[in-house]
Parts: structure tokens; sequence; C-alpha cells
């Protein structure tokens, strides 16, 4: 038997270049497109902001009347409020009152915050030192008319909501929603509201998938728990093949029961079985299942809890935002961390700790959670990064700096 381990990279190259976006799109409110992604760009049609206005509450001046070394006294003729334009023009010698987001008046260029002015009656008096177009907010320098404002791919976050409702655009066009199957495998399996039985124990997969599924903005289809038989298992894919874009399944791809797992998924489809470089997670499917010309991808995750959550972070999770129609997809958000344990490894695999970060003295920290087993749940709870070990690295000293990757947002 081959003990080829495949690269954690190759793996994902593989599986990223299966998946292409899902070609259904629909127009919903802007209300309803946060985590959306749009399927379209979205060009301005204005400026953003329409017109040249103040930055600051003061005074609009025409910088050429003001002396160079000494004060400068400008009669105020006028006062500008935010939405409420002073439709004069200001002359030679003259200022009006200006408040933020005011339009500027015809003639001024030029703002002087008010701390820096000092009045007496009707004149204001404005020091030496302004520096001309100062405080003046340009027309279109948010957004210029005829640009791509937001453009199609781009996983809609609250400042892209907000940047289109100053286009005011009602409603926009975005990717129909990634369907997604999750499937728990096992006679060990029981589900809540099971009454405990001998060897049994709780599903606990499904509901990690559902959350990190929602997460992205999937909706998920619960195919419940499959038995170890073939009926049971046929019974549960077959019906979902072509129904849903893809099926995640866990348990029942390591050695001793791959070969009827594997039976099964060669007459629904094309799987690849690995054994990946890595830890924890190393026995993996994955293929495309297929229907009537309508294929589902297939992820078969291995069943332990943490391995499971790990194999859907670094392999479905991008697959599946390539289904969404994310693109570029971004890179995750990474950076060293002093470690502050020490960690046994051998070079030729990637692995996973299950870290927590702190930040003393300006410099992040990184411990592991206790034990590290793949079946331990609780160090994910307890976890507020994963710590990745590279294929290169072996052992980590104390002290050492290795890579880490924050949970916030993803898992
Ligand atoms: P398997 O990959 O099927 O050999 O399962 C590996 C380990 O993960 C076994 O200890 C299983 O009992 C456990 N396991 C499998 N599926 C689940 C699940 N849905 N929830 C919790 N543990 C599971
Ligand atoms: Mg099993």
């Amino acid at each position: 038997m081959s003990q080829y381990f495949t690269p954690v990279a190759d793996a994902r190259a593989h599986i990223l270049s299966a998946c292409s976006p899902v070609r259904g799109t629909q127009h919903v409110p802007l209300r309803d497109a946060l985590g959306r992604v749009l399927a379209a760009d979205v060009v301005s049609g204005v400026n953003v902001p329409p017109h040249d206005n103040s930055a600051m509450d003061g005074y609009a001046v025409r910088h050429a009347d003001l002396a160079a070394g000494t004060d400068t006294c400008l009669a105020v003729v006028g006062q500008a409020y935010a939405g409420h334009a002073w439709d004069g023009e200001v002359g030679p010698g003259q200022a009006v009152r200006i408040m933020t987001g005011a339009v500027m008046p015809a003639g001024a260029d030029t703002i002087v915050i008010q701390e820096h002015a000092r009045t007496d009656g009707d004149t204001v008096i404005v020091p030496p030192g302004q520096k001309a177009g100062q405080h003046r907010r340009r027309a279109g320098e948010d957004l210029r008319a005829g640009e791509a404002a937001l453009s199609a791919g781009r996983l809609l976050r609250p400042a892209d909501i907000g940047l289109a409702a100053s286009l005011g655009v009602a409603e926009l066009t975005v990717y129909r929603r990634v369907r997604v199957g999750v499937l728990s495998t096992g006679d060990e399996v029981m589900s809540i509201g099971e009454a405990p039985r001998e060897g049994g124990i709780y599903d606990s997969n499904r509901y990690t998938l559902t959350g990190m599924l929602a997460r992205l903005g999937c909706d998920v289809v619960d195919l419940g728990v499959a038995r170890d038989t073939r009926e049971a298992l046929s019974g549960a894919l077959e019906p979902a093949v072509g129904e849903v874009d893809a099926i995640i399944t866990s348990g029942g791809v390591s050695v001793g029961e791959a070969d009827f797992v594997r039976e099964i998924l060669a007459s629904l489809g094309e799987v690849t079985f690995w054994k990946i470089a890595m830890k924890p997670g190393r026995p993996m499917a994955f293929g495309r299942l297929g229907k009537d010309g309508r294929d589902t991808l297939l992820f078969g995750l291995p069943g332990n809890p943490v391995a499971t959550m790990i194999t859907f972070h670094f392999f479905a999770r991008d697959a599946l935002l390539t289904l969404m129609g994310v693109a570029p997809l971004a890179a995750p958000l990474h950076f060293p961390a002093v470690s502050d344990s020490a960690m046994k490894k051998q070079p030729g695999r990637t692995e996973y700790q299950r870290g927590i970060l702190t930040l003393r003295d300006g410099q992040w920290h990184a411990a592991v959670t206790g034990a590290q087993g793949s079946g331990i749940l609780r160090s994910m709870c307890d976890a507020n990064c994963i710590i990745v070990l590279g294929d290169d690295c072996g052992s980590v000293a104390v002290g050492d700096r290795v890579d880490v990757i924050p949970f916030e947002g993803l898992i």
C-alpha cells in the first residue's frame, strides 16, 4: 500500500480547480444584501458627494483675499447650512458662515475653521497661514459618476451596503445562495432527542458544520445521520444529488470504512480519496456526484470533531466561497506570533494546533489549548486561533515564531 500523503496545498488546488460560481442570480433589497455576493458591478450614476462642500464648521472665503503675513478682515454676508445652500456669490473681501456638509458657496474656495477665526459683529478676522482649498470636500471625491463603485464577486459588508445606499441604489443583483447538504455517518452517532444507548455518542459534527455554513451564508439542508450500511448511505446521498450544490459528510472515510463508502460514491459519481499530509484530518474524500446533468460536489470529511472543523475550514470553505461567486478569494488573515508552548513535530506534514492568542508588551503570543486530540472539541471552544505549523517546520521551542490564523469571523 502506498504511503504517499498528499500535501495540503495540492489537495486545496485540486478542489479549487473543480469549483466555479453558481449560475443563478437574484435581485434583493439593499437591506437584505449583507453577506450576499454581488453578481453585477454597481456603477455610480452620480458624484458622491454631489457638490463641493465644507468638511468643517467655519467660514467660506476666497483664498486670494487673505493677506500673507497678517490678519484679514472680511464681511460676513450670509450663512450656509447642510441641506440649505447660500445661493449668492462670495465677492472680494467677503465671507460666508458655513457648517459641515453645507454646499460651498460660489466664489469661495477655502474654509477657515471657526476655532481659528475671531468675529466682531458682521466681520470675521482671519489669521495668516490658511492653505488654499483647505477643508473643502470635492464633488465626486468618494465616487465619480460612471465609475464602478462595487465590483461583481464582492462579499457584501456593511460599508458596501452603505456605499450602495449613498448612490441611491435600492436593490442589488446577487448570486443565489449556495445550498449545502450535511450528513453525519456512523452506527454510534445519535441525534439529539434519541435516548442514550451503550456505545452511542451524540452527533456534534452536523451542528459545527451547520454553524460554519451559516456563517458563510449558505443554505443548509439537514440530511440526518446515515448508519454504516450501503443502503443507509446511498439512501441518504442519492436523493440529495442534483438537489444541492454540495454535500458535506463527516465520518466513514478512514481506512477500514473507506472500501464500502468508496463503492457507493463510485456508483454515484467520481470521488478521490486522499490521505492528506496533515494533522488533524488525514483521511478525506472529494469529488463530484452527478445526475441528469446536475451535479453536486462531495466533501467527505473525517469524523473526529476537530478534524471535521479543520478540514472544513482549510478545504471546503474556500471551495464554497468560489461556488458563492466570491472572487478573488481573500488570503486568510494570518500573522506571526511568539510561541509560549513547546510543540513536537516532524517535518513533512502540516499541523493545526488549537491556540490562545494574547497580547503582551505589544507582541502577540500563542499558547496551545490543553490536549490536542482530534476528538477533543473543547480544544476548539477554548481556542481563539489556529497555530499553523507548515510542512517544512520541525519541533517548536518556547520563544519561536509561529504562524497563527485568528478565528474571529471565521469559525
Ligand atoms: P470515522 O471517521 O467515521 O472513523 O470517525 C472517527 C471518530 O469520529 C469516531 O470516534 C467517531 O465516533 C467520531 N465521529 C464520527 N462522526 C461523528 C459525529 N457526527 N459527531 C461526533 N463524533 C463523530
Ligand atoms: Mg464512522
